[in-house]
């Protein structure tokens, strides 16, 4: 264990936020010299009326970084005021103002770019590669904020097509829902809400966002970037706190849209408190990899190892337990632990690091007891399958029996799982046992077995020949079965933001379309 240690005790400073001028009004220091967050509601920095705090936890050593507010209802209700009384100072702003505005946001985040990856990799674990490319995914989608106002049209219906209407015209128009609450998960703290608040704003609605508990820092940065990029006081609005928060939000009259990403559990409760509103939600996933006997096995294993490992597997469209025919999985396994010799793990802060620690101990704990079912039903451990505090070692399971329960739950964590299975029928079998369906992938030459595939998995995407991934969301994605409900995407998240509303002409006052069907002769 001692040499494990070395590898991610790297002899480095204690972690601590060292956060640029430009941040000042989000934090006050506390007594023991950490920074104290406060919340951002109708365009200022305030404490939660309880007056309570939170801890907030750095993985790297599992020490208390920063302080964030502890909000309640009370701080909700007062959001959600602000975000109602906000709508018409947003609605007043022109769209193509508003995508200028996102643009200077961009500009800011690229400014402060270092404060926001120092946040994630601190608040969450993050290795630097994994936050620069949160970080940059933020800035690409407010760049892109042109391709989802492309889809904010209207349509024109000539009533004449139906005997009903005839003698009147409509107009459909495309109108913001009013408030969206945004309720995201620990894992892309940044980027999750970020994707719902940008085309959320951009369509002309107003938000009341409520981060995880366990990464609450780096949307409190976003809101100070909004709030220098010139966008209205109450439009964007931030309350840290419990679950309890994001329920609040849920069942509040005056919010009229809910988009929710998390656990498939947490979400169907949301749903239940949101009864009646819009709702997007997107949760839990496991996406199986087939590798069948044609594929190229070298690019297979390599895609599989990443797609398992980055952001230490915290992924919801990570690659969660592989299929391999049997025929070819001793190649594949082979080009699996060739792979794994190049992953480096370690103290996320280190330069070059893969697979830093998981959220918190208790994840780290969960991870290692679905590794412990399997070896003890059967499994070969290969490689890793120890932890420590937030740290579990990247490890790759071969033979993992049916009855193991990492080939059916949510893995989150850097597990490479691989099954054998007799053909491509026996694969299907697995995906389409499996409760959830939010991503999947397969990988063959063969033109036909992609399209066959394809076709019957059931799944939000289906990739091919390389892992899933939702990256900046040019793809549309989302779940079907136990993994959601709706698509978010550029130029797709925004269209479930926004209501119909029908403007009906009567023509008839103009003498126009009342048009007779001339009689027969
Ligand atoms: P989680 O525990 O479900 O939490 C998600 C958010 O819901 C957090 O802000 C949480 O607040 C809040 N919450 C907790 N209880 C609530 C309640 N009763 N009502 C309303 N909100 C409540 O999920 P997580 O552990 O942070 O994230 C991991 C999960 O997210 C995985 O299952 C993953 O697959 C899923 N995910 C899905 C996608 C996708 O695109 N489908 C993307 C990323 C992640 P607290 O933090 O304060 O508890």
């Amino acid at each position: 264990m001692a040499e494990y240690e070395q590898k991610y005790k790297a002899g480095l400073e204690k972690p601590a936020l060292k956060l640029s001028g430009f941040f000042r009004d989000a934090f006050s220091e506390g007594e023991d010299g950490l920074p104290v967050f406060r919340m951002y509601i109708d365009g200022k920095w305030i404490e939660s009326s309880g007056r309570e705090v939170f801890p907030v936890d750095t993985p790297i050593d599992d020490s208390v970084v920063a302080y964030a507010q502890k909000g309640n209802d009370t701080d909700v209700n007062l959001a959600v005021s602000a975000a109602k009384a906000a709508r018409p100072s947003i609605r007043n702003i022109a769209a193509i103002d508003r995508i200028e505005m996102f643009h200077d946001c961009a500009e800011i985040i690229e400014r402060y770019k270092q404060d926001f990856v120092d946040v994630l990799t601190i608040e969450g674990g993050k290795t630097r590669r994994d936050a620069e490319g949160e970080v940059s995914a933020v800035v690409e989608r407010m760049r892109m904020t042109m391709e989802d106002i492309s889809k904010v049209s209207g349509e024109y219906r000539p009533g004449d097509w139906s005997a009903d209407t005839r003698g009147k015209i409509a107009i459909v128009l495309r109108e913001p829902v009013g408030t969206v609450g945004a309720i995201g998960p620990f894992n892309y703290p940044l980027f999750i809400p970020s994707a719902k608040v940008i085309p959320a704003i951009l369509s002309a609605n107003t938000v009341v966002v409520k981060p995880s508990s366990d990464a609450p820092l780096s949307q409190l940065l976003l809101a100070r970037a909004m709030d220098e990029a010139g966008f209205p006081r109450g439009v964007l609005n931030v309350v840290t706190g419990p679950g309890s928060i994001g329920a609040r939000i849920a069942e509040h009259e005056d919010v009229g849209m809910i988009s929710f990403t998390g656990s498939t559990d947490v979400g169907k409760e949301v749903a239940r408190r949101a009864a009646g509103k819009s709702l997007h939600l997107e949760l839990g996933g496991k996406a199986y990899a087939i590798v069948l006997e044609d594929a190229d096995i070298a690019l297979a294993a390599g895609k599989c190892v990443i797609g398992s490992l980055r952001n230490a597997g915290q992924r919801c469209d990570a690659v969660s337990a592989i299929l391999v025919v049997e025929s070819v999985a001793d190649r594949f396994v082979e080009e699996v632990l060739k792979a794994m010799d190049r992953i480096r793990f370690g103290d996320p802060r280190v330069e070059g690091i893969d697979v830093g620690p998981l959220i918190n101990r208790s994840a780290a704990e969960r991870v290692n007891s679905l590794v412990r079912d399997a070896v003890e039903k059967g499994a070969v451990l290969l490689r890793g399958g120890r932890y420590e505090g937030c740290y579990h070692e990247p490890t790759v399971l071969d033979h993992v029996p049916r009855d193991a329960r990492i080939l059916w739950e949510e893995t989150f964590g850097p597990v490479v799982t691989i099954a054998r299975v007799k053909d491509e029928d026996e694969a299907l079998a697995i995906t389409s046992r499996s409760k959830y369906g939010l991503d999947s992938c397969v990988f063959t030459n063969n033109f036909y077995r992609m399209w066959r595939i394809a076709k019957a998995i059931q799944a939000g995407s289906v990739t091919v020949n390389d892992f899933p991934r939702h990256g900046v969301g040019f793809f549309p994605f989302g779940g079907v079965k136990d993994s959601g409900l709706g698509r978010e995407g550029i130029g797709y998240s925004i269209e479930e933001m926004m209501v119909l509303k029908t403007v009906v002409f009567n023509l008839e006052p103009a003498r126009l379309g009342k048009s007779e069907r001339p009689r027969r002769r």
